[in-house]
């Protein structure tokens, strides 16, 4: 195995939470044969862009994996978009939005890797990864992919996302730069772009929204040490500066209880919050 371990790896650099203590190791696999051995070391977990994970205060007590190298690799060939697991899910769909193919403008604006944005059936704006994604290989190789809201079958066997394959349509050039404008556009009005966070940190409750349970809790703005409920989009928790990870649960907590009392929903986090 050739790969670089590095060892006590500080996870807040690899998170868009910014926050969270050390890996006791982090690598980097560059092909199937790096990933088999460093799946080998203790305690393994696959890492994407960091965009929907939050690790404790204490870190990671295993190795984290990130996929680099050959899982870095994408193509647009006829219709079809093939993209590594590493690759970021903004640059595969943009990749097929400059060649004229439509239906995946609404992954332009998702800060997840391609790997990530399939095992959490990624989407927004009323599409979804299940509904472009056709072909993924994973280890084990998995055939039934069982998406639904926030879900799929990577999880719940544990697979692993080496590659996926999005079949689109083409479309004209024109309404898809204009539809990624104007998603473009409603992220950055709608939501708190500025500041650290891993994006809506509740699932969308069945016949409710999160967001709005929460700001009619009245909770827009509270805080718990660095973390705030975004005054702008309340589904969002952000790191206002120097928040722990312990300050973000604590905020998550304060919030499920708090729209449990008023509502009767229990709030459920898309988030994944990772045991040390
Ligand atoms: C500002 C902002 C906006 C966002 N907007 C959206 C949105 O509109 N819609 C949406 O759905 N999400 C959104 N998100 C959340 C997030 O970007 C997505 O959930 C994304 O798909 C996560 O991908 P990731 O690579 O960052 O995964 P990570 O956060 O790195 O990992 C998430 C989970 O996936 C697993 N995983 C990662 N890669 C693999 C792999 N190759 N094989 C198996 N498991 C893997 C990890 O182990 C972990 O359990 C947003 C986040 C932010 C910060």
């Amino acid at each position: 195995m050739d790969f670089k371990i590095y060892e006590n790896c500080p996870l807040s650099e690899h998170t868009t939470f910014r926050c969270g203590g050390p890996a006791d190791r982090l690598v980097v696999a560059e092909n199937k044969e790096q990933l088999l051995a460093a799946l080998e070391l203790p305690r393994p977990m696959i890492l994407g862009n960091g965009s929907n994970v939050l690790f404790s205060d204490a870190g990671y007590r295993g190795t984290v994996i990130k996929l680099g190298g050959n899982f870095l690799k994408l193509s647009v060939r006829g219709g079809v978009v093939r993209a590594g697991a590493g690759v970021l899910l903004a640059a595969a769909a943009k990749a097929a939005c400059a060649k004229g193919l439509t239906g995946f403008e609404f992954a332009t604006g998702i800060p997840g890797s391609v790997g990530g944005a399939v095992y959490m059936n990624a989407g927004a704006y009323g599409g979804t990864i299940a509904d472009v994604c056709f072909e993924v290989e994973s280890l084990p190789q998995t055939d039934t992919f069982d998406f639904s809201y926030r879900h799929s079958a990577f999880m719940e066997q544990g697979a692993i996302i080496l590659s996926a394959a999005f079949r689109l349509r083409k479309g004209d050039p024109e309404e898809i730069n204009a539809k990624v404008a104007d998603l473009t556009a409603q992220r950055k009005a709608k939501q708190p772009l500025s500041y650290p966070s891993a994006g809506s940190f509740f699932k969308r409750p069945e016949g409710y929204f999160a967001g709005k349970l929460i700001q009619d809790a009245g909770l827009k703005g509270v805080s718990v040490g660095g973390a705030q409920v975004s005054e702008l989009h309340a589904g969002f928790i952000i790191n206002k500066g120097g928040a722990s990870s312990s300050d973000v649960i604590g905020l998550m907590h304060l919030v499920q209880k708090t729209v449990f009392d008023r509502f009767g929903v229990q709030l459920v986090p898309e988030v994944r919050i990772i045991e040390e």
